[in-house]
């Protein structure tokens, strides 16, 4: 069994960005789970699934292999073999990822994947249940968050820098709107496990993060 960090928290707090350099500095294997759901809803958009219709996801969810590799240490999804990575951050697939994340037959599809992962190796996994559902035992257990205003701002700058229209107002709305969905589903909602340390990173610089969440691990022993 691996060691395992487990970071939870809403859109656009920072985890992945927070998570792949924990997990640089200690050497472990940074696992983005909302890519693995992004990867499934890529599967239903190309199968043309309708999203409603439980029993042709359910025959679609049977039909897809997700799969993890590593390519110069940056996670890739291989969706029945096929890198499908470059299509994982299109606005209608997270958008489709965030609906279809709710419902039971993706959540189990994709449990046993995460759970094999950190089963082998050392890992920082970030998520929205992992402290409270995937990796329960999980030797350090984050809650990162911010403020809606400070994770819209941060997606604007990004897709400014990215030469992307943005429109600020719109990201604030959508961003709500996912939090809302993400933490009233009925399973495995996002929410702090009871032994995990919440950190707001508002006000806090990205180094500032990752050295209290390095503490946490160094006084939380293990190896
Ligand atoms: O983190 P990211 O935005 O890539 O995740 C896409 C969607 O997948 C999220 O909006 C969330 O609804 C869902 N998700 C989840 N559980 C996870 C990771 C992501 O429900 N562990």
């Amino acid at each position: 069994m691996g060691y395992q960090i487990a970071i939870d928290g809403p859109a656009g707090a920072g985890k992945s960005t927070i998570a792949k350099l924990v997990a640089e500095k200690l050497d472990f294997v940074y696992v983005d789970t909302g890519a693995l759901y992004r990867g499934l809803a890529v599967h239903f958009l190309k199968e043309g699934i309708d999203e409603t219709d439980e029993t042709a996801l359910t025959k679609a969810c049977e039909k897809a292999r997700i799969d993890l590799a590593y390519e110069n240490g940056i996670q890739q999804i291989l969706l029945n073999g096929e890198n499908i990575t470059s299509l994982l951050r299109e606005e209608r697939v997270g958008n489709l990822a965030s609906r279809v994340s709710a419902l039971q037959v993706v959540r189990e599809k994709l449990l046993q994947t995460q759970r094999e992962i950190a089963q082998k190796k050392d890992v920082v996994m970030d998520g929205r249940d992992i402290g409270t559902c995937v990796l329960p035992e999980a030797g350090v257990k984050i809650f990162l968050t911010a403020s809606v205003e400070t994770r819209a701002q941060r997606r604007y700058e990004q897709l400014i820098r990215e030469g992307k229209q943005a429109d600020l107002k719109k990201i604030e709305a959508d961003i709500q709107e996912r939090d809302h969905r993400d933490s009233h589903r009925e399973i495995a909602p996002l929410k702090q496990a009871k032994d995990a340390v919440l950190l707001d990173s508002s006000d806090l610089t990205i180094p500032q993060v990752v050295e209290r969440i390095i503490r946490e691990k160094e006084n939380a022993g293990g190896n």
